[in-house]
């Protein structure tokens, strides 16, 4: 029995299958939409089209961005030999944001978990051992602190460790479990600075 309307129904059975929205937010998203005024939905539906249209992976660090190479890769003034292994983009911002950081990154969109049945190759890691074949001084691993974190963590600096590029952990201060995008600055930077050799 259709409750609503087939269209109302495709609706919600789209919106239910993004991260986080289950069933009843579904629901409430659609009937949420349905009464906005038109124009509005346009918009909404227009960014979401360019969004997907325009946004790529930057071809150096693989975070998302509109360009060829992201900000970050373009900027001369980087330290292009530190490069900071993160998680996603979101993580990448979140650094980005303290101002302090002068390396560059590598997203890996994604981290290594047995349990999801998310392996090496299902993250940007082959493409981080390729940049390693340049000139690059150290790796600073900055994946989250939960197990799928450190799991990637431990998997890439065993990766790493025989090619004698230095690789480092950001400290704990970032605590276990947490994401890095929640973090404050102050904690982040602090983390940072007390990142240890692995
Ligand atoms: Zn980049």
């Amino acid at each position: 029995m259709e409750l609503y309307s087939g269209h109302i129904n495709k609706l919600i059975e789209e919106l239910a299958g993004l991260p986080g929205i289950g069933s009843k937010s579904a629901q409430r998203l659609a009937f949420h939409l349905i009464n906005m005024p038109k124009a509005r939905v346009e918009r909404l539906a227009h960014a979401i089209l360019d969004a997907k249209e325009n946004v790529r992976y930057c071809e150096e660090c693989y975070t998302l961005t509109d360009r060829e190479m992201c900000p970050v890769c373009s900027n001369g003034n980087r330290d292009h030999s530190m490069i900071m292994v993160v998680e996603n983009s979101r993580d990448l911002a979140a650094y980005e944001k303290t101002g302090k950081y002068t390396g560059v990154y590598h997203v890996l969109h994604g981290a290594i978990s047995p349990m999801l049945g998310i392996g090496p190759n299902d993250i940007k890691l082959k493409e981080l051992m390729h940049r390693l074949e340049g000139d690059v001084s150290e790796v600073i691993i900055a994946t989250n602190s939960s197990l799928e974190g450190e799991t990637t963590a431990m998997y890439i600096s065993k990766l790493i460790k025989p090619t004698g590029i230095k690789v480092t952990r950001i400290a704990s201060g970032v605590p276990v479990g947490g994401d890095l995008e929640y973090i404050d600055e102050v904690t982040l930077l602090r983390a940072l600075e007390g990142r240890i050799e692995l």
